[in-house]
């Protein structure tokens, strides 16, 4: 079959790659295409934009199929010109691309159909659309989008009225669009996971060719224009087979329908631009052909045995089987290589090399998007999106992570420095009003993150992610490693399990880092000065959530404290200590009572304190320590201790420094880094507009500071300090006559935007070295033996005590075994020999070896026990290490 290919990009090129497998192919032209395609078929050039060229170049090779990429030449109608000379051809008519040529046309359909899509309101006039942005029908943030096509233009995020007001002038007054924005939509802005959605449909069958999500904005804060689209994935873990259906029925069909309604019919491929909200799909738009660079992700995917030529030609004759398309099991990630500069100016002709190098690469594919040969031969870039590179794996991590390797082979002049992404997560209570503000100043403050918003906390319990967090949540973390993220409410003594510790226990953050400083006498609280950090161990002691109901009367938590772990935190400790230039580090135990677990602790801080000669190091026991802490800040400087001590530790002194809305703090791994404000969900004054986003502004400080964006982290802390010095304060730091302005959340957040730039005169500002100093490289787990000989000597059994029993009848019981029973203890307490009376429903039989023992001789306690009916509830096993008891006594 001869096949003319319509289109020039990287998705043209993956289109080419996959038509060439085809054995019913003879021979495949493309136009106006580009040196790269040359591999895979003849370059031709015909006038796309003069169908009757076209037309006459079909009849003339004998074209029996005509694919069309970009959407201009379909809105124009091509399609339907070759359709009337008989000419089979995979695009839409005219008619059917108005779905994506006319924005207003397809929400006029949505509504008339109930597809499920945001709330709207149409404009031509300037004034009505300020006025309807005044109402607050639609609240911020909100999507204004230009009516026609504008080559990703054409849709603006508006946090602000003024933001929203400069974006109708420039489309309905300047007309800065032209046409395209002649008519505006003013749209909610939908909160979920947007999904690229493809289904090809031959005018009434519908069959699902993938999905993807795709990755627009470029440059900074996800906010930098949007792009033709900088990558994306395939495919999202949200679209089961089931939200699959939903979108077929919710839909495409009644799409289908309201087409065949108007005396339309719709043969090509439908790509839906999708918001998956909770569990429902809504649509964001149509668009009437593959998307550019979705389908590079897609396309790498398909199985070996589904005939693209021939599944693309069924539908341009109307005999779509619905199952030609299978898929293989494999993750893509297609990343798009940009000039400089794009989507502003940019500079073209750099040599490219390296190319050859990456392309026999196993699993990973180039396709050219804009790129040109020249008279040496060398590849030279030839547009905005210059290459996309895909990279195949079993998971997104594994297939980005082949992708960022093959392009450590590109040698191009002018690489392009990417933003860091960063999941974003709104939480609940006062959480999505907090990091509104938060996300304000980072924007303002040009922080060059992109964000992936994922929901957590009480919508996602409500389904059947016990976490708080959906799979495709974990998934943007695990490829952003950084985490970003709003309190979340969390039910009392019972209910679902802490989001936090999960997210401590399932990503490794086994440091939690809060400072927290006097900002006397802008703010009063008791002490003029402090500046204490308090590093509390993640993972570890009574947090691992170890408990058991023992007995009727009796629960029990267990405490984990590893050497390894203890050491790990006490090293991150002092190196915090050395990159922020502090002068000492606290230990806190309470190891006078818990000798071996506290100990360990203790131990291991002494150990890792000599290696930091420079630094003091002191301890205390935790009780007097806190109480030193909270009456005389001021002698502190680093703080480390354990998990319990450490969450009660870091609230006092949050609190201490005048409202537990003003700290931020850091969750550290190895791989992976969480950010969020010290304090709870607040449900009391949720959306209220009265909350301090302080605590939260301060984390994402601590993020940038994290992510080496030191400078920025900087400028946001010192116009924050600024803020707090000017006398604006939210309602929990407003004192009538300190304070000069009682504001809002959001006038707070504007307040610190206007003083960017500025310094504080009487607070200190943040003191951080350099960007590639303030990162503390990976602490790794360091387990060394310290023993030689461990030698297992006895056993501690844990009865249920029904207090009837004398203890007489145990000891009878065990006269004659090799292992004595030399004590009973009831909750630690010695209670045999002697006579002091049980004092709770277990008891600790401890049997101590004569001489040489196994563990079938400690089995065989449990065996007699068992065998006199007695119950018993648990089994320690006692050792000895180099002679020293690993056991309380
Ligand atoms: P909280 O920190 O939410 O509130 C304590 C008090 O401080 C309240 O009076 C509140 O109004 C005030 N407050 C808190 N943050 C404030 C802010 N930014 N601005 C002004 N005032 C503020 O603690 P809580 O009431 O014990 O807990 C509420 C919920 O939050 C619970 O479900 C709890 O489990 C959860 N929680 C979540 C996190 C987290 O996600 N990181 C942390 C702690 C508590």
């Amino acid at each position: 079959m001869k096949v003319l290919v319509i289109g020039s990009g990287g998705r043209e090129h993956a289109l080419l790659w996959a038509l060439k497998k085809s054995p019913t192919l003879t021979k495949l032209y493309v136009t106006p295409g580009r040196p790269a395609m040359e591999n895979f078929g003849v370059l031709v050039n015909i006038n796309i934009q003069d169908s009757v060229d076209v037309t006459q170049f079909c009849k003339k090779e004998n074209i029996e199929l005509v694919i069309i990429g970009p959407e201009q030449p379909i809105i124009n109608g091509l399609a339907d010109d070759l359709a009337a000379e008989g000419i089979n051809v995979f695009a839409p008519s005219q008619a059917a691309a108005k779905l994506e040529a006319s924005k207003s046309f397809t929400k006029e359909l949505c509504k008339q159909y109930g597809i499920p899509t945001a709330k709207y309101e149409r404009f031509i006039d300037e004034r009505l659309a300020k006025n309807f942005v005044r109402s607050n029908k639609i609240k911020f943030p909100l999507v204004i989008k230009a009516n026609g096509i504008a080559a990703g233009k054409g849709v603006i995020i508006c946090h602000t009225e003024n933001e929203a007001f400069s974006a109708i002038d420039s489309m309905l007054v300047e007309k800065n669009l032209g046409e395209s924005g002649e008519e505006i939509i003013i749209e909610e802005f939908l909160i979920g996971e947007e999904v690229s959605f493809f289904a090809l449909i031959d005018g009434l069958k519908v069959v699902t060719l993938g999905c993807a999500k795709d990755y627009k904005r470029v440059g900074e804060n996800n906010e930098g224009q949007n792009t033709g689209g900088m990558g994306s994935y395939s495919s999202p873990s949200i679209i089961s087979k089931e939200m699959e259906q939903k979108i077929i029925q919710k839909i495409i069909y009644p799409t289908i329908q309201a087409l065949t309604n108007m005396g339309t019919s719709y043969k090509g491929v439908l790509f839906a631009g999708l918001m998956i909200c909770k569990d429902s799909p809504k649509l964001l738009e149509y668009n009437v052909r593959f998307g550019d660079p979705e389908i590079q992700s897609i396309l790498p995917r398909l199985d070996p045995n589904c005939d693209l030529l021939k599944l693309m030609l069924s539908v341009a004759e109307g005999k779509l089987n619905t199952k030609m398309v299978e898929f293989n099991h494999k993750t893509t990630v297609c990343v798009v290589v940009a000039s400089k500069g794009y989507p502003g100016d940019y500079q073209k002709g750099e040599v490219i090399k390296g190319l050859d190098k990456i392309e026999n690469i196993p699993g990973v594919l180039v396709f050219h998007a804009g790129t040109k040969l020249d008279e040496n031969g060398n590849w030279i870039s030839d547009g905005g999106r210059v290459l996309n590179i895909v990279g195949e794996g079993n998971t997104v991590e594994e297939a980005k992570s082949k992708v960022y390797s093959a392009l450590n082979f590109l040698e191009w002049s002018v690489k392009e420095v990417m933003s860091t992404s960063v999941t974003v997560a709104y939480g609940d209570g006062i959480g999505p009003e907090i990091m509104e503000a938060v996300l304000s100043i980072l924007r303002e403050a040009k922080a060059e993150i992109s964000i992936d918003i994922i929901e957590i906390g009480e919508c996602v319990y409500s389904k059947e992610w016990s976490h708080g967090i959906s799979p495709s949540g974990w998934e943007s973390i695990e490829r952003t490693k950084i985490l970003l993220k709003s309190p979340t409410t969390t039910p009392q003594g019972k209910g679902h399990k802490s989001l936090n510790v999960a997210l401590r226990k399932n990503l490794g953050l086994y440091a939690n880092i809060r400072p927290c400083i006097s900002y006397h006498p802008v703010i009063e609280n008791k002490f003029d000065k402090f500046d204490v950090v308090v590093i509390r161990e993640n993972e570890e002691d009574v947090y691992t959530g170890i408990e058991h109901r023992l007995t009727g009367d009796s629960y029990q938590c267990t405490k984990i404290i590893t050497r390894s772990g203890s050491e790990k935190i006490c090293r991150y400790a002092f190196e915090y200590a050395k990159k922020h230039n502090r002068k000492k580090v606290t230990c806190l135990t309470k190891d006078n009572i818990m000798k071996m677990t506290d100990g360990a602790f203790h131990a291991a801080f002494d150990r890792i304190a000599k290696e930091y000669p420079d630094i003091k190091a002191e301890h205390y026991i935790v009780d007097i320590g806190m109480a030193r802490v909270a009456t005389e800040p001021e002698n502190f400087d680093v703080i480390v201790t354990e998990n319990l001590y450490g969450d009660i530790l870091s609230d006092i002194v949050a609190q201490t420094s005048g409202s537990v809305g003003l700290a931020g703090s850091s969750n550290i791994g190895n791989e992976y880094a969480m950010f969020e404000a010290v304090h709870g969900s607040a449900p009391d004054i949720a959306g209220k507009n009265i909350a301090n986003p302080s605590g939260l502004l301060n984390a994402a400080v601590h993020m940038l500071v994290y992510i080496g964006q030191v400078s920025t982290a900087k400028l946001i802390y010192d116009a924050w300090l600024k803020t707090l010095e000017d006398g604006v304060h939210t309602a929990d730091l407003y004192k009538e006559k300190k304070s000069k302005q009682k504001v809002g959340t959001k006038e707070f957040a504007k307040a610190v935007i206007d003083n960017l730039g500025k310094k504080p005169t009487t607070l200190s500002e943040l003191i951080i070295s350099s960007d590639s100093d303030s990162k503390i490289n990976k602490v790794q787990d360091n387990y060394e033996q310290d023993y030689k000989v461990k030698k297992l000597v006895g056993s501690d059994i844990t009865l249920a005590w029904d207090k009837s029993n004398n203890f007489d009848q145990i000891v009878r019981l065990f006269e004659s075994s090799n292992l004595k029973m030399i004590a009973i203890y009831s909750k630690g307490l010695a209670i045999w020999p002697g006579g002091s009376k049980s004092s709770s429903d277990q008891i600790i039989c401890r049997f101590i070896a004569n001489n040489e023992i196994t563990n079938s001789d400690v089995n065989n306690l449990l065996i007699k026990f068992e065998e006199h009916n007695f119950d018993v509830v648990r089994m320690d096993k006692l050792y000895l290490y180099d002679g020293k008891e690993g056991f309380f006594s």
